[in-house]
């Protein structure tokens, strides 16, 4: 299978390419809080959660579509790029309908080919960058299953998110990273751009910096963290989001070696 290796063409060429924001967007003043520190920061894509896979009901299940015309506003006053997770046609038809820049299939959807395929379905036709993270289960062929669908829908700008996997035991990761299942996916397919999710692998803030520079070292081509203006008062996955400013410490020491030339 052939797939396109450039993500976003002129954006953030060096490595390794940061998308960053809260879990989930909770108010207008939280998401422009938060964006705002990030930009000044340099970061220049912004993630952010609207609707929201819960593993219990009764919690806050994400904003909706109401928060969309918040981002609007992060890319018109802060010249960022706006990422947004989808899980059915519905949401793929409502980011294309607010100018989002990227969308991600989230973790729980990826293992499921019914709601991957309905997304590409609804993605024919549509020129968009497509990040796709790992199955919640370690299943590399579930999880190149869901790539092949997105890709056989005509999207040429797709990633993979690796995001950690499904453990029951939570005491160290709150999803066992097991690098060697997106090292193969790069063995398999050398040319998609892959791209870490220190957040949702390390459950815990203190976690973000080793599992960044492990990426770093493993070749990974970009981050995604979970970033927000106040993390301790976040309205999901509180523990593991770091400020703006903690952000841009652990990205300045990161230390980028080029593994390509090693031996
Ligand atoms: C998220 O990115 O906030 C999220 C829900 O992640 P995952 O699909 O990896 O659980
Ligand atoms: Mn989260």
């Amino acid at each position: 299978m052939e797939l396109e290796s450039i993500l976003l063409p002129g954006v953030d060429a060096k490595r390794p390419l940061v998308i960053a924001g809260p879990c989930s967007a909770e108010t207008e003043e939280q998401v422009m809080e938060t964006a705002r520190g990030l930009s000044a920061r340099g970061i220049k894509i912004f993630r952010a959660g609207i609707w929201k896979p819960r593993t219990k009901p009764g919690g806050f299940e994400g904003i909706g579509a109401e928060g969309l015309p918040w981002l609007k506003r992060v890319q018109s006053e802060l010249g960022m790029y706006t990422a947004v997770e989808v899980a059915t046609a519905k949401h793929v038809r409502e980011c294309l309908a607010n100018d989002v820049d990227i969308l991600w299939i989230g973790a729980r959807t990826s293992a499921n080919p019914f709601a991957v395929q309905e997304i590409a379905d609804a993605l024919e036709g549509i020129d968009i960058p497509v990040l796709i993270k790992n199955p919640v289960n370690p299943d590399l062929d579930l999880w190149i299953g869901a790539i092949e669908r997105v890709y056989n829908a005509g999207i040429r700008r797709i990633g993979a998110i690796h995001r950690g996997f499904s453990t029951y035991d939570k005491k160290i990761y709150r999803n066992l990273p097991q690098w060697h299942i997106p090292i193969e996916l790069h063995r398999r397919l050398p040319n998609l751009p892959i791209v870490c999710d220190p957040s949702h692998i390390g459950g815990k803030r203190e976690l973000i910096a080793p599992l960044c520079q492990q990426a770093m070292d493993l070749n990974f081509d970009g981050l995604i963290v979970e970033s927000h203006c106040h993390p301790d008062k976040a309205w999901s996955d509180a523990a593991q989001q770091v400020t703006p400013d903690v952000l841009d410490f652990i990205l300045n020491t990161l230390v980028i070696r080029d593994m390509s030339q090693s031996t």
